[in-house]
């Protein structure tokens, strides 16, 4: 099955995993196999709601786990500071 976004040669799409400026190379598949990480990127069509919605999302997540470290860092002192 061919994918609607087959032969198609995005120029400022960077691969998911490394960062690598894929730089006109053709999706295959859906997806481009990074010649620096080998690794691949899917290609999909999103809209811009889901887009923001992933966003919201992350940010959400990391706000938890900075959250938690602080929480943590905070036990830890005072476990250490208490006789
Ligand atoms: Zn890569």
């Amino acid at each position: 099955m061919t994918h609607p976004f087959d032969g198609v040669r995005p120029r400022h799409a960077i691969c998911h995993h490394c960062g690598y400026q894929f730089g006109g190379l053709e999706i295959q598949g859906g997806e481009i196999t990074c010649p620096e990480c080998g690794r691949t990127t899917r290609f999909e069509l999103v809209s811009r709601a889901d887009e923001l919605t992933r966003l919201r999302r992350r940010i959400r997540r990391r706000r938890r786990i900075v959250g938690g470290l602080a929480v943590l860092t905070l036990v830890v002192l005072l476990l250490l500071l208490l006789p």
